[in-house]
């Protein structure tokens, strides 16, 4: 399987009235880097420059931390930026591997 097919298996259990990673998107569009929307396995995050939109969707995460390091904002939890793992029994339902 590829990965993109494994990917595919999982499921997601959101948690809509209590996001686990939350972020403030005009904020982001300030940051020099925008790493996190290089670093995401699950394209989370994604920048139109030419819209200067910016979005976010928790629901898809994989869990793997990889934004809360890149991200100073959610590394420190910085005033409208918070990173934890969903609450119990939500979140990713890894069906592969
Ligand atoms: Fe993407 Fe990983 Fe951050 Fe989830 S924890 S949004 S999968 S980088």
């Amino acid at each position: 399987l590829s990965m993109d097919d494994r990917l595919a298996k999982n499921r997601f259990d959101s948690d809509d009235h209590n996001p686990h990673i939350i972020i403030d998107k005009e904020a982001c569009k300030t940051c020099d880097h925008k790493a996190c929307t290089f670093c995401c396995p699950a394209e989370r995050y994604k920048w139109d420059a030419q819209k200067d939109k910016f979005s976010f969707d928790h629901v898809g995460c994989l869990e793997c931390g990889n934004c809360r390091y890149v991200c100073e904002r959610l590394y420190r939890s910085m005033t409208g930026y918070s990173w934890n793992y969903p609450s119990q029994g939500k979140g990713i339902i890894f069906r592969e591997g």
